[in-house]
């Protein structure tokens, strides 16, 4: 609460990348680490682009049961080479407190709560145990309170490096996956002062939409921004739709890049 803790919060990793306080943070890589070939590449990629973070799902909260699950802990060994090899810090998502020594293990920099996860409330007091990055997703059809009352749950525990994400919310549209509550980034900000990202990725579902959706978040004061890439969308084995090819992204990095100095 700003109220009780006036200064922006700045989450600083061992390797001196740090998320919040101004400057903008761009996470990106694919939904799912497919392969050691698939996430290097794009680590590679993503790296020449500006990204000073790698994302790659391992553990997938898919919907259906029979949809790709993940590579889970190979998945986490892939991302742990493609760290190696880029130097790039990685951000991937946890589905259960059973997982959280793996995920150390495998030195996950950032540990990803999904928006399925946002409010499963014994996760969030396990993860407020560790000293580590917690990048906090807004459910689909959460509440800004509640996200603030489940980032709360993590800290309370004592681990005070948490970072919010909006990710769009279910809404009567149809045309996208989701709808950007652009309006939560300045209403988070006044708020808290956690550091606030946007995922333009799930937010829309569509590639194309991923810039415009990325410079609305700029311009409404987000910290950054994580964005999903893959070197083949269309033979992508999560979220294709809505993944941005490596060329697409050295453009759309540029151009947040320069829409962040205007703003
Ligand atoms: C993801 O980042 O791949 C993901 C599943 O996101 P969300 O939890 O926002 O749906
Ligand atoms: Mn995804």
């Amino acid at each position: 609460n700003r109220k009780f803790h006036p200064d922006d919060t700045i989450i600083t990793l061992p390797g001196g990348q740090t998320i919040g306080g101004g400057g903008l943070t761009l996470i990106a890589g694919p939904c799912s680490v497919e392969s050691e070939e698939q996430i290097c590449g794009i680590a590679r990629r993503v790296k020449a682009a500006g990204a000073q973070f790698l994302r790659g799902g391992a553990f997938k909260p898919r919907t259906s049961p029979y949809a790709f699950q993940g590579l889970k802990a190979e998945g986490l060994e892939l991302l742990k080479e493609a760290k190696k090899e880029s130097g790039l810090p990685i951000v991937t998502e946890i589905m259960s407190a059973n997982h959280i020594d793996l995920f150390l293990e495998n030195g996950v920099d950032i540990i990803q709560v999904g928006a399925r996860n946002m409010q499963n409330f014994e996760l969030l007091k396990e993860l407020g145990k560790i000293k580590k990055p917690i990048l906090l997703k807004r459910g689909l059809s959460s509440t800004i309170e509640e996200l603030l009352m489940s980032a709360e749950y993590i800290m309370a525990g004592g681990n005070d490096q948490v970072i919010l994400c909006e990710r769009g919310i279910r809404t009567y549209e149809t045309y996208t996956r989701n709808t950007l509550d652009i309006s939560a980034v300045p209403i988070l900000k006044k708020l808290s002062h956690l550091p606030v990202l946007v995922d333009p990725s799930h937010a829309g579902g569509i590639a194309w939409l991923v810039e415009p959706l990325a410079l609305a978040a700029v311009a409404a004061g987000a910290d950054g921004l994580i964005i999903e890439v893959h070197n083949n969308p269309a033979k992508a084995l999560s979220d294709g739709a809505q993944s941005l090819t490596p060329d697409q992204f050295d453009k759309v990095a540029e151009h947040l890049r320069s829409a962040a100095k205007a703003f």
